[in-house]
């Protein structure tokens, strides 16, 4: 058995403003990397500043981050942060991955840097720093990195392992998203823990992280269809989707997540409904006895009140997507040559099957 979480988490309130000395000890100039305006608006990047300029650490902003980033943005912002000591990544998911593989980049040049960041040669990184900003992605204590490989039409992970150093978590950064994000990135957290319990890589340590996040999830789970949420369950739904981070680092994703990456891709279906937008198909997949701690854990009596709960859910903030047959084809093919989501999956899972989930959920 094997339990690894190498991140440590500060959280609390002025929680950037506190870590003066923390961020010194990482070196004279940093490379802050953020997406176009929310960390802006969420005081994150102000903080970040402040805290920097009052320790005297030199500072690049690297602001380019797209939602689910391609590639190309790692080698963008590595040449924008040419020697930089470390790394901030401030905002969801996508700035906070772009920040892992910049700081692989930063640290050996940015040659090459596909085989770099996804060939099979190791490479580590400068240390980087995460201040999160939505619940959901886990990455400011996951080792992960995805990003959109625009040729292969469909989302890829970083070979390689990176995690933060430091997860600065302050509950007012994740006040000022819209409840289409909060809600998207909610769903995200659940399908980690969801995908990390029934996986074959799962374990006493991981199990404990999945099903705490579960319960929160179950505890809370009305709350999501009210526009404003109450700052203590924002702040459960904050902390859960650390705690699925920190499963999914044990064991990784699985289908769920598989299934989804093409739809965002093609759709711009937003990563966490993408996930969810699979569940019910993908729990009558799964064994049993796992399955039903699921429902148990999260309040549904059956698979189909899931189902339900979904459907709505993602009506309240997406439009029914208008997928063709051949579309089905395309995403079942990249599906079933994902084998490193396959292998997690704990039953043998055909070709059939996989068509069928995709038709039963999105036709
Ligand atoms: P995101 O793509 O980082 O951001 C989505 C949108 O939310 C952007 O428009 C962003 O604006 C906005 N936003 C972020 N924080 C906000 C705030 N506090 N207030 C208002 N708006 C805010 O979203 P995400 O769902 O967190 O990340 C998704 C990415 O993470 C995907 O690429 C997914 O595959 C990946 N992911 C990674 C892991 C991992 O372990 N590393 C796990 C699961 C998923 P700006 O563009 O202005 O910032
Ligand atoms: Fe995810």
């Amino acid at each position: 058995m094997r339990y690894c979480m190498t991140t440590t988490i500060y959280e609390g309130d002025g929680i950037v403003s506190q870590s003066e000395n923390r961020l010194k000890r990482l070196g004279g100039k940093a490379l802050i990397v953020t997406g176009k305006t929310s960390a802006q608006k969420c005081g994150a990047l102000d903080d970040v500043v402040a805290v920097l300029k009052k320790a005297g650490i030199d500072y690049q902003i690297f602001d380019d981050v797209k939602a689910n980033p391609p590639i190309k943005q790692a080698y963008d912002g590595a040449i924008k942060g040419a020697g930089s000591d470390f790394v901030i990544g401030i905002g969801g998911g996508s700035p906070m991955d772009t920040a892992k593989g910049i700081a692989i980049l930063l640290k050996h040049g940015v040659d090459d840097y596909v085989e770099k960041l996804f060939g099979s040669k190791d490479y580590d990184a400068l240390p980087v720093v995460a201040v999160p900003t939505t619940s959901g992605t886990g990455s400011e204590v996951t080792p992960y990195s995805v990003f959109t490989d625009e040729e292969k039409g469909t989302k890829v992970s970083m070979a390689r392992r990176v995690f933060p150093i430091y997860a600065l978590v302050d509950i007012k950064y994740f006040t000022t998203m819209p409840l289409a994000v909060r809600n998207s990135t909610i769903m995200d957290a659940l399908s980690h823990a969801i995908e990390s319990y029934i996986n074959t890589k799962a374990n006493d340590y991981s199990e404990l992280f999945a099903l705490k996040t579960i319960e929160l999830f179950g505890r809370h789970k009305d709350e999501l269809f009210e526009q404003t949420m109450e700052l203590t369950s924002l702040q459960d739904f904050v902390r859960a989707s650390s705690f699925a981070g920190i499963a999914i680092s044990q064991t990784g994703t699985s289908l769920p997540h598989a299934f989804g990456y093409p739809v965002t891709f093609q759709y711009g279906l937003p990563h966490g409904m993408a996930n969810v937008t699979f569940m019910e198909e993908y729990l009558k997949i799964c064994p049993k006895q796992k399955s039903d701690m699921v429902l148990k854990t999260a309040g549904f009596d059956s698979i189909a009140s899931l189902g339900q709960y979904m459907k709505k859910l993602i009506a309240l903030t997406n439009e029914k997507l208008t997928v063709t047959n051949e579309d089905i084809q395309k995403y079942t093919d990249l599906l079933v040559a994902n084998k490193a989501k396959l292998q997690n999956h704990p039953l043998e899972v055909t070709r059939e099957q996989v068509e069928q989930v995709y038709k039963n959920a999105l036709l």
